[in-house]
């Protein structure tokens, strides 16, 4: 901690006051620590990574439009983590900037203003991996960090098994699954256990978009041999996240099988990441959709509740903020469907739980911020389809529609059941929702899912993530439909 910088942050803090609330300058702003002032960068210090994100998004724009007020020089906010770092030239860690950018993974969106974000965490890990190599990682996505639970442990056994560098078989990993379910995360632990066991490997771990903008600039500016020699030749262990995006992009889909072939022919561990399974990737050539479907295919599901419950703990852990086991399962029991979501809330309760003087997050907390139990809400079938076409993400057009395909026709299923069992709704009823179906093809949907939730793992992390999202408990057993609800002939309910 130096002394200009302290005064300039009590400077700062001064001018903010006209701008910020007092209370926001006082619980937020006023804890930071002003570690370093020096070349135009101002370092700060957190408490926790709860209030870093937070000053990040709420407040660094006017911070920095403060500092320049004060003096009349235009500064950038970054953030020292422990243990402290130095920004004086004497200091062996190199000075922070703004995206810095990776060794091997290249920087493809030229680092214009609007997409670069305006302040970047300095994490010392991050800055050079042990083989002194930056390859863009982020050094939180570890294995360690990974939550097991049956919704992911198959992806997360297979992401293990490409990570051995000795015992491999296979050296193509496709990880798929819905939104803010961990595929970013695992194929970045990927990466870094192979780094742990040689810290030479050159690894690229890369957003589609990212590879696909960088062969872009690099036909533009003639540069093809230093991009090939990146993607190919210098590199170990390819991760490429998101290959949804590259749908309907012939060129870069062309260069990317090549790509792919040559690591392939090395040998050398291939990640790819994508929302849906190979089988279901739209505007995506034949010839790739068989080289990812080629290796090991690892589906990630929501998360059950009890591997939310265990996640919302390792987090709290991480971000030094404390929950109990009430907070911990309404929590997880609000959130059901996204990891991401999950951590957000998380954030918001551990923010509001230090600005009302708590030290741990608690029921009362969680329920006064989710509003738990304020409203109470009526469930109708359509919640019922919608939450059901946002799990397997298909169009409410071919839920309620004709199609006889598993890929619909389960969901519809499932959808039929949900209704039956939960809101107690018709089979007539059900059936005028899907279409003027049939009460007797209700009634063979709703039996057809009660046999499959003995049978299946996969209808069964279906029915419950569905009924989680929509806030249904588990049903009693005296709650399932009755055999005179099922009529040979008759309407039921
Ligand atoms: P995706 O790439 O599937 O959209 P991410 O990998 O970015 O999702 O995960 C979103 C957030 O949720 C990340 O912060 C990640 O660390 C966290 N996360 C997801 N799954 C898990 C898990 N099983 N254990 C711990 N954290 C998880
Ligand atoms: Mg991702």
């Amino acid at each position: 901690m130096t002394d200009e910088a302290v005064t300039l942050w009590n400077r700062v803090l001064e001018s903010l006051s006209g701008r910020v609330g007092a209370q926001m300058i006082d619980k937020l702003l006023r804890p930071l620590e002003a570690v370093d002032a020096c070349s135009g960068v101002l370092l700060l210090r957190a408490p926790n990574d709860f209030t870093r994100d937070w000053v990040t998004k709420a407040y660094a724009g006017v911070i920095e439009e403060h500092l320049r007020t004060v003096t009349g020089e235009d500064w950038a906010l970054h953030w020292s983590q422990s243990p402290p770092m130095s920004l004086s030239p004497s200091a062996k860690v190199p000075p922070p900037r703004v995206n810095p950018p990776p060794r091997t993974t290249p920087r493809t969106r030229p680092a214009t203003a609007a997409a670069a974000p305006r302040t970047a965490v300095l994490h010392p890990s991050s800055m050079a991996s042990p083989g002194g190599m930056h390859c863009g990682l982020s050094p939180r996505y570890t294995f360690d960090q990974f939550v097991t639970g049956p919704s992911n442990q198959i992806a997360h056994a297979m992401s293990l098994a490409l990570a051995n560098l000795t015992g491999r078989r296979v050296n193509v990993l496709f990880l798929c699954g819905g939104t803010g379910l961990g595929k970013t995360h695992l194929s970045n632990a990927i990466g870094h256990q192979i780094l742990e066991q040689n810290p030479h490997a050159r690894i690229v771990y890369v957003s589609a978009e990212t590879f696909t903008n960088d062969y872009v600039t690099s036909i533009q500016q003639k540069k093809m041999e230093e991009f090939r020699g990146r993607y190919r030749n210098d590199c170990d262990a390819l991760m490429l996240d998101d290959v949804q995006f590259l749908a309907g992009k012939e060129g870069t889909q062309d260069e990317f099988f090549h790509t792919f072939n040559t690591l392939y022919q090395l040998n050398k561990p291939i990640v790819l990441t994508s929302d849906v399974l190979p089988q279901k990737l739209q505007g995506m050539a034949e010839r790739l959709l068989s080289r990812f479907a080629s290796g090991l295919v690892g589906e990630i599901y929501a998360p059950e509740m009890e591997t939310r419950v265990a996640i919302l703990r390792k987090k709290a852990i991480q971000e030094h903020v404390q929950i109990d086991d009430e907070a911990a399962f309404a929590v997880a029991a609000a959130v059901s469907s996204n990891v991401r979501e999950l951590e957000g809330t998380l954030m918001k309760l551990a923010i509001k739980a230090s600005m009302s003087g708590r030290t741990v997050i608690d029921g009362a907390l969680v329920r006064e911020t989710l509003r738990i139990g304020a409203r109470p809400t009526v469930t109708t079938v359509e919640d019922i389809q919608r939450a059901v076409c946002e799990h397997f993400r298909i169009k409410l057009q071919a839920l309620t529609g004709r199609d006889r395909h598993r890929e619909v026709a389960l969901p519809r299923q499932i959808a039929m059941y949900l209704a039956r069992v939960h809101l107690g709704t018709s089979f007539p009823q059900i059936g005028a929702k899907f279409n003027g179906k049939d009460h007797t093809t209700v009634i063979s949907s709703v039996r057809k899912v009660e046999k499959l939730l003995v049978a299946s793992s996969e209808v069964q992390q279906a029915v419950e993530s569905i009924s989680a999202r929509l806030g249904f408990t588990p049903s009693q057993p005296g709650e399932k439909p009755s055999p005179r609800d099922y009529p040979s002939s008759g309407t039921g309910g």
